[in-house]
């Protein structure tokens, strides 16, 4: 027991020892057709007869974090590396490159082996582009939970550091209820207790059990209360994970055959969405996962 408590302690000095107050900035960076939620709405003439958005979506966002002097985390699908070399070596120049699948499938469709060969897919395309190691994973949809803890074993067999898919709290399929709500070393039977296992995971940030660390919530919440809660965060817990796609910052809307008010949710605010995302950018400090990790240990 007295050794659990020790542990415990070990994992939360991560965050809580001289804390920064800095945001941890990510963004996951699939095409906009590998959205879980679109997905069984799409056939390939409607993917191919649309902008992937790739291209468009990530310079404004690059642009930005140029001009304020930030260098966030991208977690980056094999798929996009694939066809977009250049664009991951030209984000490895100012950002840390992290892994999020090869297929951006979610781990509760699939078991070990077959996710195990897609992250590997995904680490290798990745290190060959930008010729050096990467040590952090996302998974798709933050889809780890209780059933698909074989992510853990998955991790450590292929050398990365850091996870960041957990949402401390049960919202739909997805999370894990009174999960740890701070980083913490996760080992493959659970989600609460500082174990000691190798992999460090980074916990969302939610309020009340909304997962307020970006995507539809950042959309959706009216700035200055999005603004106040994460403030409220950094006091409370000194830790705050914030994530958005580059799609969800670009005013385009993909003409795909789902009802509409699936479409109206996933596109909740897109209008605005990068001048919110710039007025956020200005009033916080921000690091990426790599530079915090270095930061505490
Ligand atoms: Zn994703």
């Amino acid at each position: 027991m007295e050794q659990k408590k020790n542990n415990h302690r070990l994992g939360h000095h991560y965050n809580v020892a001289g804390g920064t107050s800095k945001i941890i900035l990510s963004f996951d960076f699939e095409h906009w057709y590998d959205s879980y939620f679109l997905r069984k709405y799409l056939d390939k003439s409607t993917i191919i007869n649309q902008p992937d958005l790739i291209k468009e979506s990530l310079s404004p966002i690059l642009d930005l974090l140029k001009a304020k002097g930030i260098s966030a985390t991208f977690f980056i699908t094999g798929k996009v590396a694939e066809k977009y070399p250049e664009i991951v070596k030209k984000i490895a120049l100012d950002h840390e490159v992290a892994a999020h699948s090869y297929s951006h499938e979610v781990l509760y469709d699939r078991e070990f082996e077959e996710y195990f060969e897609d992250i590997k897919r995904n680490k290798g395309i990745l290190e060959n582009i930008i010729g050096k190691k990467i040590f952090g994973f996302r998974a798709p949809c933050f889809s780890l939970n209780k059933q698909t803890l074989y992510l853990v074993k998955i991790l450590e067999e292929l050398g990365f550091k850091y996870d960041s898919s957990l949402v401390p709290a049960k919202v739909g399929p997805h999370g894990v209820n009174k999960a740890s709500r701070l980083p913490f070393r996760l080992s493959r039977d659970n989600f609460f207790d500082d174990l000691g296992g190798k992999i460090i995971e980074f916990p969302l940030t939610t309020f009340c059990r909304m997962p307020i660390s970006g995507g539809f919530y950042f959309r959706f919440i009216p700035y200055f209360i999005y603004k106040r809660l994460v403030r409220r965060q950094l006091i409370k817990e000194n830790y705050f994970v914030f994530y958005g796609h580059p799609h969800e910052f670009f005013n385009f809307i993909p003409d795909v055959k789902a009802p509409r008010w699936k479409l109206k949710l996933k596109y909740w605010g897109i209008k605005n969405s990068f001048k919110k995302l710039e007025k956020f950018i200005n009033d916080f400090e921000f690091i990426n996962f790599q530079a915090y990790l270095h930061d505490k240990s």
